[in-house]
């Protein structure tokens, strides 16, 4: 089984034939967010402080879970090679061979969006229902307002992120449809 590419310990894991990389610094990876919010609640409601801490953590740790697999799945939808999945309290990355066409790149692009949505709606409709708890009902809103943050900074146009795959796939998409127009 290929070694991560990174310094440090990794736990590798196997899953449908695609290596997992989990970095040690993975379970990090929702600080900053988590900080942030739990500092801030310290001096409104400190004994939600710790509550909102938590659940951010985890809620990012696993959004990005749901958000590569989505981006796997469609690669191997779309029979491309999906050689790793990277996890590290930087990011995670599903490591996969090109697209073949511009419609490909943007399904694989969106994909993992589509099911961070797919999450949102989800717990969402748990927020409109009647949850055993409060304080089930509070992590599962922190959750949803996390996932909601994500969705947009990975949709954002920036350099490198799924957004901006998006556009730059669709642009050429348009081109293409142009050149071809009779
Ligand atoms: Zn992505």
């Amino acid at each position: 089984m290929p070694q991560a590419p990174l310094p440090g310990p990794s736990l590798t894991l196997r899953l449908f034939g695609i290596p997992l990389w989990f970095h040690w610094s993975f379970p990090g990876v929702g600080l900053g967010i988590a900080v942030p919010s739990g500092i801030v609640t310290c001096f409104t409601a400190s004994n939600l402080a710790v509550e909102l801490f938590a659940w951010c953590l985890a809620a990012v740790s696993a959004l990005a879970l749901v958000h590569e697999a989505g981006h796997a799945v469609v690669a191997r939808l779309l029979s491309l090679e999906v050689h790793a999945l990277l996890f590290t309290a930087g990011g995670a990355c599903c490591i996969a061979d090109e697209a073949a066409s511009a419609g490909h790149e943007v399904a694989y692009s969106a994909a993992g969006v589509v099911s961070q949505t797919v999450v949102l709606v989800a717990t969402s409709l748990m927020l409109l229902g009647a949850l055993p708890s409060p304080e089930l009902g509070y992590g599962v809103a922190v959750f949803t307002a996390v996932n909601l943050l994500l969705i947009l900074a990975n949709c954002w146009p920036s350099g490198g992120s799924d957004g901006h795959r998006i556009v730059c796939a669709v642009d050429r998409l348009l081109a293409l449809r142009q050149r071809d127009a009779p």
